[in-house]
């Protein structure tokens, strides 16, 4: 098909100062589209998305986004331009109530009062739950709901493509599979997403393609469909850890 993918990642290096610890990955997100990173420990998915969104810097290769070069591009900027990132244990402002944390979530853009309004009520009718509580204190809510939170706040910024690192961490199983099916729901509403995850079942399951890192290198960027079994995933790239 003639349109461009949402994100092309092309044979990204990148690392930490002069540190380098990916080489040559490459990977795509796709509108309406799950991408799923998955690796052991230090395998480099975190750095992955770092350079993705601007706070590493890129040693080789390009990030194009919405047909754009964007390796080179300010993280803020590219927030403005649609791409929203949850860092890997984020935590919201537990003194502050779930409103006033999603509000601090859509600063980036410079909204009228009543398209704030329009905002937190697409929110809410995502995440009943914190248009239920939403004069609350962040810090009253469950981890799973803080999660939620904090994803509700990477989506006021009316991204096209949400980046979350490890939405499932520190969480409950039932409760990880509560977050997995928003992501599902999410991506139903044409936003892509590219997500990094530990619990390899649960991610693998909403996934539509799948990418290993495995050492700083990608060792399998394939569509989900084509993979047979999610053991085999584990068996090739998880064992031995
Ligand atoms: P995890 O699930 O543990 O976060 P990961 O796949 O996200 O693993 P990264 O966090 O990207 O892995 O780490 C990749 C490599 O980069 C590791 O060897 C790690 O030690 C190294 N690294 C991570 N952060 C830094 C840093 N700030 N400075 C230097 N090296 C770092």
């Amino acid at each position: 098909s003639g349109e461009s993918a949402l994100l092309e990642v092309d044979g990204l290096g990148t690392g930490y100062g002069d540190l380098r610890v990916v080489w040559d990955v490459s990977l795509t997100v796709r509108r309406g589209e799950i991408t799923v990173i998955l690796g052991r420990n230090g395998a480099g998915k975190t750095t992955t998305l770092r350079a993705i969104t601007g706070l590493n810097k890129v040693f080789t290769g390009a990030v194009r986004f919405q047909g754009k070069d964007m390796t080179t591009v300010k993280p803020h900027l590219r927030v403005r331009r649609g791409m929203s990132y949850v860092q890997e244990g984020k935590r919201v402002f537990h003194g502050q109530t779930i409103e006033q944390n999603l509000l601090l979530g859509g600063y980036t853009r410079k909204l009228r009062r009543r398209e704030l309004r329009g905002e937190l009520d697409r929110i809410y009718s995502l995440f009943p739950i914190l248009g239920e509580k939403r004069r609350l204190l962040a810090g009253s809510m469950s981890g799973g709901q803080q999660q939620m939170l904090a994803i509700g706040q990477a989506l006021m910024a009316h991204p096209s493509l949400l980046i979350l690192d490890e939405p499932s961490g520190g969480l409950a199983p039932v409760i990880v599979q509560e977050v997995m099916a928003k992501v599902q729901e999410l991506k139903e509403t044409g936003i892509g997403v590219l997500l990094v995850e530990q619990a390899v079942e649960a991610s693998f399951a909403i996934a539509d393609w799948v990418t290993v890192l495995d050492m700083g290198r990608d060792v399998l960027s394939s569509p989900a469909s084509a993979v047979s079994d999610v053991s085999v995933l584990q068996d090739a790239y998880f064992g031995s850890s």
